[in-house]
């Protein structure tokens, strides 16, 4: 078996019980697989292991991989920083952006996101460790910025997903995720049902707090080596 069809299965066992330790439902928590820097055979092998959902960070590299993968029944996610020139291609190549993070970038997706696909799943970024370097909204904008882009016919409003500041310990990895789920449920917005939290050194605490979608990379695919 390759490695990443063993990973692939180790982290599918670590999410089953993560869920089943935090009373959740089987099946509650989707594991969204991170193949940004990797190669298009590392995304073809996870594939043909069944996973099926897969996360770009970096537009040209996606659209390239995109390509090569035209064949496969892929269901694409974006969740890297946005800019204003990149909307139309984010639009019209992926199913899900998790990284809306303010109004100008939401309205241009959804007026560029062409008529015959269905309305584009987003998630607001959230920023819950206040890094100056981070992109991400804070939780006081969070109720106006959703009232605003659920006025959008192409966006379909799902949920909220937050990177959290690096921390080795249990609990402290559980604090910010329970604030922010705990935030997001008091505003009672009905067609929220997604929590993007936790990604490969989070990933139980994420669950533990309520995540709906785990983000993985390097615990899938290895470590990244940036150009
Ligand atoms: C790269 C990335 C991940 C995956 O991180 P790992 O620690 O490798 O699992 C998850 N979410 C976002 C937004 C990322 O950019």
């Amino acid at each position: 078996m390759s490695q990443i069809k063993q990973r692939l299965a180790h982290i599918k066992s670590q999410i089953r019980h993560a869920e089943y330790a935090a009373g959740r439902d089987k099946g509650s928590v989707k594991l969204l697989a991170v193949s940004k820097t990797k190669p298009a055979a590392d995304i073809a092998t996870a594939y043909q292991a069944g996973q099926r959902i897969f996360a770009e960070s970096y537009l040209q590299e996606a659209l390239q991989k995109q390509q090569a993968l035209s064949a496969f029944d892929i269901c694409w996610h974006f969740i890297g920083p946005i800019q204003s020139n990149k909307t139309k291609a984010i639009a019209t190549h992926f199913s899900w952006v998790h990284s809306v993070d303010r109004l100008k970038i939401a309205k241009r997706l959804s007026e560029q996101r062409p008529e015959h696909l269905p309305a584009l799943n987003i998630c607001l970024q959230i920023n819950i460790s206040d890094e100056q370097s981070k992109s991400g909204i804070t939780l006081q904008v969070l109720p106006m910025l959703i009232k605003e882009v659920t006025q959008l016919p192409k966006l379909c409003l799902r949920g909220v997903m937050a990177i959290p500041e690096p921390n080795t310990d249990f609990e402290q990895q559980c604090k910010p995720y329970r604030e922010l789920y705990q935030t997001v449920k008091a505003l009672n917005q009905v067609e929220i049902d997604t929590f993007s939290f936790g990604m490969s050194g989070d990933l139980k605490a994420a669950i533990m707090e309520g995540s709906t979608i785990v983000r993985i990379g390097s615990a899938l695919f290895g470590e990244r080596s940036y150009k």
